[in-house]
């Protein structure tokens, strides 16, 4: 296998799909060299079938909003992956969602997925619906025109999707009513992210930012350090970021920016539990603006339109927001203010550029489908819950997350560890999540 030869003729075939090709991109990068020491992947042609989803579904979604008017989107599912379990991803919500966007998702989430060490398979889908602006009955009259078309894709033992950008337990809970009315089925499986009285997991709203930072706490000793009062940049300000900024100020860190598509918001003294908690409020408001937690405490933070986290000095970066929001200019300030560790926490959330100058420059870099693993491996646990009609409590929960954070690490050292001891984490992942798949699609015959 050659990288330069499939990604020229997936070029051609997908011309313009720019995020699927850099995913894709960087994945056959790093696996070429392990992939070609077993002649039996390339007898089954496993690349050339990885690289593409199992099927596609796309919809249109009609609704009404507040005003009367009829308002069309379109609606995806992305069913990538199945070889080691039922597919499983999340849903997102953003005016900017294509099928592109939605390819590269599920194709990270089929080696995130594995990575977990759970057996679910890769998805994705969601809506160029953008909740900016929009009332929650328009949010539920959406949803519910969503699921009109998407309950015949999904089942707790074919696709369980799950929240995403856009997507968090409100919307999980008008999907799921809407799921049981039309499918009369009443399993509680078949979206995860639920509210706690209806089949949910206690710890899944903080699920993803508390085992993104379970696994750069496993990172910073790894590096012979420890996180207690380092400096924390985190991009974003909805549920991802809301769970990682609370997660690391009971670890000791100070968290000093939170951003949005307006600006940052540099906290000199770090986040207080108060402003953690506002967080919630300005997702739920639908405003998309992380100016309102410095009208809301203007002694203790500072609104700076346009700029971006990454200009705010710190030690450790976590980008919670957007696939390529970190690009190399910005790689090259957070150098320069003394930053010397990224741990990816959106999807694809640093441009190859970026990640390219982390490692040639000595900054410890952790890829999303490893440090963000933490949700969908929680969606898998209240999967299990829901299988076995039990509830965990939130300390069961939080063990088995960290331990499951803790396997991600150590698979990430095994096949990542360079002959300096280093660790290249990019290519730990990729190798670790793509082995696991390969050999389980190989097993199971060309289908
Ligand atoms: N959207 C999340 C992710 O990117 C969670 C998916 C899930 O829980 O199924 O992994």
């Amino acid at each position: 296998m050659k990288t330069s030869v499939i990604m020229t003729r997936l070029q051609a075939k997908y011309p313009g799909e720019k995020e699927y090709l850099q995913a894709v991109q960087e994945v056959l990068e790093s696996i070429e060299d392990v992939y070609n020491q077993h002649p039996e992947f390339e007898q089954a042609k496993i690349v050339e079938r990885i690289v593409e989803p199992d099927r596609m579904f796309t919809f249109r979604v009609t609704w009404v909003d507040d005003n009367g008017t009829v308002q069309t989107n379109t609606g995806y599912r992305v069913q990538f992956n199945s070889a080691i379990g039922p597919y499983k991803g999340g849903l997102r919500f953003h005016s900017a969602v294509t099928p592109s966007m939605l390819k590269f998702l599920g194709f990270e989430q089929t080696f995130k997925n594995a990575l977990t060490t759970l057996p679910m398979g890769g998805a994705k889908g969601g809506s160029d619906f953008s909740p900016k602006g929009r009332s929650d009955a328009e949010i539920m009259r959406f949803c519910q025109a969503f699921m009109l078309e998407l309950w015949q894709c999904i089942g707790p033992d074919q696709d369980i999707p799950a929240g995403d950008v856009g997507v968090g337990g409100r919307e999980i809970g008008y999907l799921n009513g809407m799921y049981q009315k039309l499918a009369r089925q009443y399993h509680t499986g078949v979206l995860t992210g639920k509210g706690e009285t209806w089949g949910g997991s206690i710890l899944r709203p903080e699920a993803t930012g508390f085992g993104a930072l379970y696994f750069t706490q496993h990172v910073l000793h790894k590096a012979g350090k420890d996180i207690a009062g380092q400096k924390v940049s985190v991009s974003g300000f909805g549920n991802v970021a809301w769970g990682a900024v609370k997660k690391a100020r009971q670890l000791g860190a100070v968290v000093v920016a939170v951003s949005g598509p307006d600006g940052v918001c540099h906290i000199k003294d770090g986040m207080t539990e108060e402003m953690n908690e506002y967080m919630l409020w300005m997702r739920s408001s639908n405003r998309d603006r992380v100016e309102d937690l410095a009208t809301k405490f203007p002694d203790k933070v500072e609104f700076i339109p346009g700029k971006k986290s990454w200009s705010i000095p710190c030690d450790i970066a976590l980008p919670c927001a957007f696939q390529n929001e970190l690009d190399e200019e910005d790689a090259k300030q957070l150098k320069a203010n003394g930053c010397w560790c990224c741990c990816e926490v959106s999807n694809m959330g640093c441009r190859p550029e970026a990640i390219h100058f982390f490692q040639s420059n000595g900054i410890i870099f952790a890829p999303g489908k490893a440090v963000n693993a933490g949700g969908v491996a929680t969606s898998g646990l209240e999967m299990t819950q829901n299988a076995g009609h039990i509830s965990w409590s939130a300390e069961e929960v939080d063990s088995k997350l960290h331990w499951i954070m803790k396997s991600i690490h150590e698979q990430c050292v095994k096949f990542g560890t360079r002959p300096d001891g280093t660790v290249d984490y990019v290519k730990g992942a990729n190798v670790a999540g793509f082995m696991k798949v390969a050999q389980a699609m190989l097993e199971q015959g060309i289908v």
